[in-house]
């Protein structure tokens, strides 16, 4: 058997392991920030009708421009992100991970570099990675928030060419506030210009607003969105972006040709026909994320503010320790890897409830 290692692989390559968190067959599945809720029958009618009548086409190449369904994000985000937006100002992917991956192969690659402010999502450093791209890992505070002096340093110094803001921030929870954001933006374009991609994965979950309406006059900076989360299609694979259509322009330098295939283009359309009903799950999964973090801290836990569909909660002497005997209890959790820091994904009321006994039976073994 040949091994990873005699091959020739890029040596940045060399002894990593791939991305991806414990698929485990549990009771409890609290690890990956999903929607708990299956999406609802008469949707699950509507995809199949609409995949029907794709399948009908897919002898030939789907619409490489994806132009109706960007043209229905388009509507999503003007409706709920209070900012016009058109066709024009949308890009969409397999994923945004895939929007991510596509905007560092345009604004970063070899010899240039991307900045994040960590803990973070860790795709953002290893699509740098797998792009080519340097990565700069910038502070945050002990409180995980940004740190704006700190933050401002480092961006003057590192010059770099893409920074990335996640809000709110995965795993700790917290939203970054717009005037932060801004000031960053300005100290971004003040250091290179560079590009500010502002990842809003989870913005529906939050107390806060979009930062949509800062796209305006400020061509140096994206937003970009999932159905993963807040419309419970994970399994979809769609994900979106926001920006000056210059932006657009440029992300299809690099796209590959027909990337988003007729049956996700389809499927996608189902599901934004019905986001009144999705976003009412996502009003019951904010109410179960506060109850997590009021029952968490009355337990007797260190729970970081949440505007997301997690928790970040602590702190633990032994992390991976903690998250192995809440896994035992037949609840899984995630460990990040941020000492003293577990985080939990809110789900149906009833996962909660088992996951609260779990860790309060935890907090009696440990005290
Ligand atoms: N951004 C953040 C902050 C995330 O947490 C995730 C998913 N965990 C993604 C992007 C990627 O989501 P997807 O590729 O499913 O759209």
């Amino acid at each position: 058997m040949t091994g990873i290692d005699e091959l020739p692989v890029r040596d940045e390559l060399r002894g990593k392991s791939p991305y991806g968190a414990p698929q485990l067959d549990v009771p409890v599945r609290l690890n990956t920030n999903e929607n708990p809720y299956p999406l609802p029958e008469p949707l699950v009618e509507r995809i199949a009708e609409r995949v029907r009548d794709a399948a009908r086409n897919l002898n030939r190449y789907p619409d490489r421009d994806a132009v109706q369904l960007r043209t229905e994000l388009a509507k999503y985000l003007t409706t709920t992100g209070h900012h016009p937006l058109g066709v024009e100002n949308v890009w969409a992917a397999n994923g945004s991970n895939e929007v991510i991956q596509q905007l560092l192969q345009t604004f970063g690659g070899p010899g240039r570099t991307a900045l994040g402010f960590e803990p973070s999502y860790s795709m953002h450093a290893l699509i740098a990675r797998g792009t080519g791209t340097g990565w700069i890992s910038g502070p945050r505070g002990a409180d995980f928030t940004i740190d704006l002096p700190a933050a401002e340093r480092a961006i003057a110094e590192h010059k770099p060419d893409v920074v990335f803001i996640t809000t709110p921030n995965n795993p700790t929870g917290n939203a970054v506030p717009p005037e932060t954001v801004l000031a960053l933006y300005e100290a971004a374009q003040a250091a290179k210009p560079s590009m500010v991609v502002v990842d809003e994965a989870y913005i529906e979950f939050s107390h806060g607003d979009s930062l949509l309406p800062l796209l305006e006059g400020r061509p140096h900076l994206v937003v970009s969105r999932t159905m993963s989360k807040a419309f419970g299609a994970a399994g979809l694979r769609l994900g979106y972006l926001a920006a000056d259509p210059a932006v657009v322009d440029a992300v299809q330098l690099v796209r590959l040709p027909y990337h988003l295939s007729a049956v996700t283009q389809a499927t996608a359309l189902a599901a934004l026909e019905h986001t009144d009903t999705l976003l009412g799950y996502v009003e019951q999964l904010k109410a179960e994320r506060d109850r997590l973090v009021a029952e968490l801290r009355a337990i007797g836990y260190e729970v970081t503010e949440s505007d997301a569909n997690f928790v970040q909660f602590g702190r633990f002497e032994d992390t991976h320790g903690a998250w192995r005997r809440i896994l035992d209890k037949g609840v899984l959790v995630r460990d990040n890897g941020v000492p003293g820091w577990l985080r939990v994904t809110a789900g149906t009321p009833e996962e909660n409830d088992a996951f609260l006994d779990a860790v309060r039976d935890l907090k009696k073994e440990l005290d």
